[in-house]
């Protein structure tokens, strides 16, 4: 029934209607399996763990037939890593970490049918299965090279046991995998000065083979698939990076590692060696379909192999070719179903730097949940705020920015102001002019506003709807809360205070038609609430749950199909007093957090005795980063530029004008930074720009360059920029001037 509505409004996006035009028979949801080598922030709260509990607490309430899995990564070099930090083992830190995270994800809501591990037997079966199917078939190749090996610790030294300088941005603490200040995917032999992580030596080469998975081989499916098949409904940035690496031309992928800690490769004689963490952990989403299945007397088979199941993965960006490359070949090599979609969500910063454990500069869940969930009276409504305030601001499109005044302002004047306040001068109201009982409905009075009231009402499930099956989860939310602020509007055009007064038990009607009218105002009034209720739950959990019984209502009338409808409280019920849903944030609980934040930061900068770059101002860091990696990786092994389509309109924002460099000088204890005097025809500017590691000061004077005119102010190194200059970057990583042909009118304008 609620499907034939939904396809007769046409409102479901072409993705959810694939495989034939009907909806799917069931739904595979993964949401990325953390490292268990610390506790998680909120970005990765925000990034997967978030919209996919919106997604899946929506389709339960459709009634379609989900499993929702993620679980703790345990393998990969990051644990031993951790053990040698915490002079423990690779064993104890997993089972230090996973219960904690797992806790930490349930504290916040997110419903997970199965949070598994992946030392479990029942996932190194799957994996070595997974592996034996493919090698047996020849999809696998055998390759001999030359690798990292640490004489002394007599092993070979894969991903994190080695680091070195990026080559790409220079920092001198990259690890053989990632370089953790410009995010850049790297392998061993790309680090400048490599040095073991166990012994602190320099490492030798030593010959070694390994099992790869020929990516190359499978370029043109995954081209036909993702770039073809996937144009119109996965994520712009997620094919923008997606197209990335195809067209930079994919290379064979080892799947194997010369390492112990990990799972070992099922042949004969590799004892040695171990599959690598990226091969077996994305097979942990079906182990743990597995372990869900024998828990609870189901096949596990079909979410995995029928094409009428569709598969969601849900990650942040720096998992994208993992899920949309790597992942699928093997899916399909195996004879699995491919997802379906990948929603991946850029990065959360938080308070205008990026969120970083080694830098301290984070809110991790366990934090949050230890100074606003335990600390309150009944305080998982708490984890709703935070739910709430991470929705508005999801990075869907890009990055995003959490701040706590932020925070305060999403709860103090959304969640208290609108929603909690709405629903409860309705509660009030009832119960002082109709005696705590639903009023009756007088269709007779029925006006244009009530009839306008119960179209939003409609009309705002069918688009959460739309916009849920789409992946919209801040659009989503922000219908919902729209729809509280219509209530608000409505109540206060009908003034039912002013229709009737009451006199402790008495009374009297002191407008014409004084008794229907506000009876009428009120049914509706509280037929929206139980409609919040329903529609708030993917997002709120906690609030829609503590409204239940304040409508005397069982958790059934939840159910999606029930939205929409204004006959959901019974006339003549009697309601329950209304509890306050949210509590207000005050001045001194943020000011607390940002105090927290800094004198966290501090100390871990001050316990770093790393080079003085290390230390640089977070600020400064982002502007210099930006104009010298953040938007120019174009290398293949890269992550791609990969924005999002913009309207003229954005573009028009930018004020761009042609500048000559007047002076130029380096800044005093800044690398990378040069300070700039740059002539716009109607002023002359100060603008500091990352570009001295690339040009002497003396050699660009009198240079014409293209200046961002309009941009904020910056502080960098105690000088305030006005200003960025464009920059071209080429393959080899060197920069050029963006500028006109020939030297034209300073100011002239750039469109
Ligand atoms: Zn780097």
């Amino acid at each position: 029934m609620v499907n034939n509505e939904i396809n007769s409004s046409g409102n479901v996006s072409s993705s959810a209607l694939e495989n034939g035009g009907g909806l799917p028979a069931r739904y595979m949801i993964s949401a990325a399996l953390p490292y268990a080598n610390g506790l998680k922030h909120i970005g990765h709260l925000a990034g997967a763990y978030l919209p996919a509990d919106i997604y899946v607490r929506y389709l339960r309430a459709q009634k379609r037939d989900v499993v929702f899995v993620s679980g703790s990564d345990e393998h990969g070099t990051a644990i031993p890593i951790q053990a040698m930090k915490e002079g423990t083992t690779a064993r104890a830190i997993i089972d230090k970490y996973h219960p904690i995270i797992k806790q930490n994800l349930e504290d916040l809501g997110i419903s997970f049918d199965i949070y598994h591990r992946t030392s479990e037997p029942i996932h190194h079966e799957t994996s070595q299965e997974f592996f034996t199917y493919l090698n047996d078939r020849g999809e696998l190749d055998i390759i001999d090279s030359e690798q990292y090996y640490d004489e002394e610790a007599k092993t070979f030294l894969a991903d994190r046991f080695i680091k070195g300088t990026c080559p790409n941005c220079g920092f001198e603490n990259a690890f053989g995998d990632q370089c953790e200040r410009c995010g850049t995917t790297l392998n061993p032999d790309m680090l400048i000065n490599p040095v073991s992580m166990l012994s602190g030596n320099a490492p030798v080469k030593k010959p070694t083979k390994h099992w790869y998975l020929p990516l190359n081989k499978h370029e043109d499916w995954l081209r036909e698939w993702i770039l073809k098949e996937h144009a119109g409904d996965w994520r712009a940035t997620v094919l923008g990076q997606c197209k990335s690496w195809i067209d930079g031309g994919l290379q064979p992928r080892a799947v194997t590692r010369d390492l112990d800690w990990g799972i070992k490769v099922p042949l004969p004689g590799l004892e040695d060696k171990v599959l690598y963490v990226w091969f077996d952990a994305p097979i942990g989403y079906m182990s743990a379909t597995k372990q869900w299945a024998l828990d609870n007397g189901k096949d596990w088979k079909p979410y995995w192999y029928a094409k009428d199941t569709k598969l969601v993965h849900f990650i942040g960006k720096d998992n994208i070719v993992f899920h949309c490359i790597i992942f699928p070949v093997m899916l399909k090599l195996h004879g699995n179903i491919v997802p379906a979609n990948v929603p991946a969500n850029e990065f959360m910063n938080l308070e205008s730097d990026k969120m970083s454990t080694s830098r301290n500069w984070k809110l991790d869940m366990q934090d949050y949940i230890d100074d606003f969930i335990k600390k309150e009276n009944g305080g998982s409504q708490m984890a709703d705020v935070l739910r709430y305030y991470l929705t508005t601001i999801m990075p869907e499109t890009k990055d995003s920015e959490f701040t706590w005044k932020g925070y305060q302002d999403a709860n103090n004047s959304e969640l208290v102001s609108i929603f909690g306040n709405f629903v409860n001068r309705a509660f009030v109201l009832m119960h002082k002019l109709c005696k705590g009982k639903v009023p009756p409905y007088h269709t007779a009075f029925a006006d244009d506003l009530d009839k306008q009231l119960i179209k939003d009402i409609k009309a705002t499930k069918e688009n959460v709807e739309s916009l849920l099956e789409q992946f919209k989860f801040r659009e989503a939310q922000f219908e919902v809360i729209d729809l509280a602020r219509k209530g608000n509007q409505y109540m206060q055009k009908k003034e039912p205070w002013k229709k009737l007064k009451a006199d402790g038990d008495v009374i009297t009607i002191i407008a014409e038609n004084g008794r229907e009218l506000a009876d009428n105002s009120l049914h509706l009034s509280l037929q929206l609430c139980a409609n919040l209720a329903i529609l708030i739950h993917p997002f709120l959990p906690f609030t829609a749950k503590k409204m239940l019984p304040m409508m005397k209502v069982v958790e059934k009338m939840l159910e999606w199909e029930n939205a929409g409808r204004v006959d959901l409280l019974k006339t003549g019920y009697s309601l329950r007093a209304p509890e306050l849903l949210f509590r207000k944030i005050e001045d001194s609980e943020i000011s607390y957090q940002l105090e927290k934040l800094k004198k966290a930061s501090d100390a871990a900068a001050a316990k770093k005795d790393d080079s003085s770059q290390a230390t640089v101002d977070s600020q400064e860091k982002k502007a210099e980063g930006s104009q010298l990696t953040a938007d120019s990786k174009s290398h293949a092994t890269d992550e791609p530029i990969n924005k999002a389509t913009i309207q003229y309109d954005d573009f028009a924002k930018l004020d761009l004008r042609v500048g000559k460099i007047v002076s130029a000088e380096k800044v005093e204890k800044a690398d990378k930074l040069l300070k700039l005097q740059i002539d716009l025809g109607f002023e002359v500017r100060t603008v500091v720009s990352g570009i001295a590691m690339h040009f002497k000061p003396e050699d660009i004077v009198g240079k014409q360059v293209v200046v961002v005119a309009n941009l904020a102010p910056r502080k960098m190194r105690g000088i305030e920029s006005n200003g960025m200059i464009l920059m071209a970057e080429d393959n080899n990583g060197k920069l050029h001037f963006v500028n006109p042909e020939e030297a034209i009118n300073a100011g002239a304008g750039v469109s």
